[in-house]
């Protein structure tokens, strides 16, 4: 049997491409005279590869980095291998035979990283320097080592754990690096994040490396001007119900009317990404009306006051989500808000 296309979806994603671009030439701005690249895992930070790609190509983004060798292929029909990065590097052999197959370059993490690519055949990779995250890269002190000597590094990175703070570790990893650059010949050096690129010129070196402030994200208050919203919420209406004092709404019940109440439940739930942690505080909005979400957020489904809005069936509602201010309402990071958003979304742009 052979479905037709199924009915538009009651729930939209709306992706605005020309702020996605803006927001890209302004971290390349900010970068001085370095240059941007952008991060573009978790499928484009949950927006989309297919959405992100074409605009940040038209913008003058160059330089892509995934996490995954799984994300490659999507990457793959957009740009060539050389130009993305895999931030996870080659852990065995398959993975270094998957890299020369697809051209694209690992970050090197490990000594034994470096081995595995060398023994695989080398050629171009990157080399992430732990300056003090503690997560991935080789120490300093492992730089002279004949097994990194050995390496055809293009980018010489690392990362920073606080940038979105003001913290003496990002000075104390600035310096680190430093110290390293000498021991290791590389083509570039890269180091700022979205935050990075706000701390100014000592962190810019050849390129940066933004995510979340290409989609919409403000680590820092220097961005807050500068970064526009890229993702937008939209759901319907599912059906409208008067509450009469006493009524309770959702799941255990936690919600109860204390006057006449007209409730609206909206297509939007935690499978979405919209999770329960927005119950408490959180509201949609509806033209000029606020429509607070009460009882619990539920899989598939939102309840929330219509109060003195014509709210009907039908009708779409917005989830504000400029992120600084969504993640105060949700408790979530500004990085989870995009991440989590589920596989439902009309993603549109
Ligand atoms: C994710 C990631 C980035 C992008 O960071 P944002 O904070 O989203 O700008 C840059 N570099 C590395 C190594 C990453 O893992």
């Amino acid at each position: 049997m052979t479905l037709p296309e199924p009915p538009p979806a009651s729930l939209r994603l709306t992706i605005d491409k020309a702020a996605l671009a803006e927001n890209w030439r302004t971290l390349d701005r900010l970068s001085g005279t370095a240059e941007a690249g952008a991060a573009v895992k978790a499928d484009g930070y949950g927006l989309g590869i297919d959405n992100v790609m074409p605009a940040l190509l038209d913008a003058g983004a160059r330089h892509f980095f995934v996490a995954h060798w799984s994300e490659v292929g999507d990457v793959l029909r957009y740009v060539r291998g050389e130009q993305v990065a895999v931030l996870h590097g080659v852990a065995n052999a398959e993975e270094a035979a998957y890299a020369k197959a697809a051209g694209c370059v690992p970050v090197i993490n490990s000594m034994a990283q470096a081995r595995c690519w060398t023994e695989a055949g080398g050629g171009t990779c990157h080399l992430m320097i732990d300056s003090g995250i503690n997560r991935l890269g080789i120490s300093p002190v492992e730089a002279g080592d004949p097994a990194i000597q050995a390496l055809q590094v293009d980018t010489l990175m690392s990362h920073l754990a606080s940038a979105d703070e003001e913290s003496v570790l990002n000075e104390r990893q600035l310096a680190t690096f430093r110290a390293v650059l000498p021991q290791v010949q590389a083509q570039q050096i890269s180091l700022a994040n979205s935050a990075g690129i706000a701390l100014g010129s000592d962190y810019h070196f050849d390129l940066t490396r933004p995510g979340l402030a290409l989609y919409g994200g403000v680590p820092r208050v220097e961005l807050s001007r500068d970064i526009r919203q890229v993702a937008t919420i939209e759901a319907a209406v599912l059906q409208v119900r008067n509450l009469q004092p006493g009524d309770t709404v959702g799941y255990n019940a936690v919600w109860q009317a204390q006057e006449p109440t007209r409730a609206a439940t909206i297509s939007l739930g935690y499978a979405d990404g919209i999770l329960r942690s927005w119950g408490q505080g959180g509201a949609l909005q509806h033209g000029e009306h606020r429509l607070p979400i009460i009882g619990r957020v539920s899989m598939d489904m939102i309840v929330v006051d219509c109060g003195d809005s014509q709210l009907k069936e039908g009708d779409f509602c917005s989830l504000p989500y400029g992120l600084p201010q969504a993640a105060e309402v949700s408790g979530l990071s500004q990085y989870e808000l995009l991440t989590v958003l589920g596989h439902r979304f009309l993603r549109q742009s």
